[in-house]
């Protein structure tokens, strides 16, 4: 049996900011707003984790009115989220997420995102997919105003 979740993420592109997607900085004029590190991609993974595990969702685990997450390397928040699923007595079987974004290209950083979430998840490189599309122009996203990641997890609840 295993047991899946959803995450879902946005945030503000703006200019003075990192953009970190998946734990990776990509060269960009802009970046992404937030209290964290505003890593969408690892925001989305974290809430597909702990959707899947029934652990409620990150703004429970790490508020963003708590001083100790600002400017949080996400990649930590999702090491602490693997190591709570664990806790759990939960295998993590696999994660597939889409970026949604209108520019920069992400395929030149697809794969070393993929590697740096699959070390993040205790998952070997295939475990972890990583796709890329963008707004077609239309909403929030194709403006160019923001970024949007989606992300599914699988979970073994046995162990
Ligand atoms: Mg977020």
């Amino acid at each position: 049996m295993s047991l899946s979740g959803i995450g879902y993420d946005c945030h503000r592109l703006q200019q003075g900011r990192r953009l970190v997607l998946g734990g990776v900085e990509i060269p960009f004029e802009l970046g992404l707003a937030g209290h964290s590190d505003a890593d969408v991609l690892a925001h989305a993974v974290i809430d597909a984790l702990l959707g899947a595990a029934g652990l409620g969702d990150i703004g429970e685990h790490f508020p963003d009115t708590d001083e100790r997450w600002r400017d949080a390397d996400s990649i930590e928040l999702l090491r602490a989220t693997v190591a709570t699923v664990h806790r759990a007595g939960m295998q993590i079987l696999g994660v597939d997420c889409t970026v949604i974004m209108q520019a920069p290209k992400l395929g030149p950083h697809r794969q070393t995102i993929r590697t740096t979430l699959a070390d993040a998840l205790c998952l070997p490189p295939e475990r972890v997919n990583v796709k890329a599309t963008t707004g077609e122009g239309m909403g929030f996203v194709g403006r160019g105003e923001g970024v949007a990641a989606l992300a599914v997890a699988s979970l073994d609840p046995a162990g």
